[in-house]
């Protein structure tokens, strides 16, 4: 890209919402949220269907208007203020490109619509196409384009204008995996071109960790946790955030005091977790399948590691190594993951011991969540595709 054709890098707003409430008739959609986003900040809204987050982006778009509570953006009360004077870029799941007009003609419509001059604006639409890196297309039309090129041109007709602020609804959500995947690369360049603050909505929890600065988790209309993909990774504030990002075995028991430790009673045994809750209380541990060894049951285990007897029901085969199933006496299933140069030998069908140190495991409350069944035998994983919907 020559420098005379460059989009002039955006100066990225910051969003702040403040205990903002919506309600329709009969429900509430989004229930006391408060999230600032810093200027030129990369913010994914993520949750599961239904969880509030179209309903907080159309907010700061002024698309819908809160209940109550305050957005400002640099400051400005923005209640009052129509969409289009908000300096905010949107792109949605469907990409809504004008079928009779050129690629060039769509990219310059927003451009158009402020009054930029001519010359001008077929410079910054050449730079925006440049940016999503269809140089060249300016003549085609959307038909003549793969759903992904339409995409990019959907991108490119939201930041020509440099606007401040861009907020995308599941933009790739309609896209094959494969193409899915090149573009989150192509957003998060863009993102790093242009300057502007971006809110990004998704359901997909392997988007948002690719994508982000920082996460704002969502569920039942309320922020469950925000930060960035390796601090709700290792240390998730919630049994909810810690199941629906990446994989997780969780172990359930009750609360037993123990120096200063919190020692969880599992069946007839007994595990640690750092931390601390109330005596009795129901609790669970959350480990990271990287985390959980697999042994022969002939195998000793360290002292001070936490072991439970399993065995072992499904071996999967990853190419990098393989991923272990394995069920505790009660039904739960826990998952374990190992390297390719560190396989331990044992087979589906085998008792073995699923140990893992302490210190790997996060102690979280279990009397509040409403995200897995009262006690059963037959409890198993959530996995990455049920979570994101495929
Ligand atoms: P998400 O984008 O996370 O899937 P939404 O923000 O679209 O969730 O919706 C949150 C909740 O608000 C849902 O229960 C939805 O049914 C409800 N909702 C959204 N828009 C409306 C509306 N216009 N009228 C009534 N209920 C709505
Ligand atoms: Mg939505």
């Amino acid at each position: 890209m020559s420098a005379e054709t460059s989009l002039i890098k955006a100066r990225g707003a910051r969003i702040e919402l403040a205990q903002v409430r919506k309600e329709y008739a009969d429900s509430v959609a989004v229930d006391d949220v408060s999230l600032v986003i810093e200027p030129g900040e990369f913010m994914t809204l993520l949750g599961p269907s239904g969880s509030g987050k179209t309903t907080t982006l159309n907010i700061i778009a002024g698309f819908t208007a809160a209940t109550s509570g305050t957005l400002t953006i640099d400051g400005t009360q923005m209640q009052n203020l129509p969409p289009h004077r908000r300096d905010i870029g949107m792109v949605f799941q469907h990409y809504a490109l004008f079928p009779h007009m050129t690629v060039a003609e769509n990219v310059a419509f927003p451009l158009k619509q402020r009054k930029v001059p001519r010359a001008r604006r077929a410079e910054m639409v050449e730079a925006a196409l440049e940016t999503v890196r269809l140089g060249g297309y300016g003549h085609r039309r959307p038909r003549e384009l793969s759903g992904g090129q339409q995409q990019r041109v959907a991108l490119a007709r939201a930041v020509v204008y440099e606007p401040s602020v861009l907020l995308m609804d599941e933009p790739l959500g309609a896209l094959d995996k494969k193409l899915r995947e090149s573009l989150q690369l192509e957003i998060k360049r863009v993102h790093q071109e242009v300057g502007s603050t971006f809110v990004f909505v998704t359901h997909d929890q392997e988007e948002a960790l690719v994508l982000s600065d920082r996460i704002a988790v969502f569920n039942d209309g309320a922020i469950q946790q925000v930060g960035t993909a390796s601090e709700l990774y290792e240390k998730p504030q919630s049994l909810f955030v810690a199941e629906f990002l990446g994989e997780s075995s969780t172990v359930r028991g009750r609360v037993e005091p123990d120096g200063d430790d919190s020692c969880l009673r599992v069946g007839d045994r007994t595990v640690r977790a750092a931390g601390r809750l109330a005596e009795g209380s129901a609790a669970a541990i959350v480990v990271r399948p990287e985390h959980l060894r697999v042994q022969p049951v002939t195998q000793p285990t360290a002292p001070g590691a936490n072991a439970l007897p399993a065995r072992v029901t499904q071996e999967i085969y990853l190419g990098s190594g393989r991923k272990l199933e394995v069920a505790l006496p009660d039904g739960t299933v826990l998952l374990a993951r190992e390297q390719a140069d560190r396989l331990s030998g044992v087979r589906r069908g085998d008792e073995v011991t699923v140990v893992w140190d302490a210190d790997r495991g996060v102690l979280l409350d279990d009397s509040s969540c409403s995200t897995h069944p009262p006690a059963s035998g037959d409890r198993t994983p959530v996995t990455t595709a049920e979570k994101s919907g495929r």
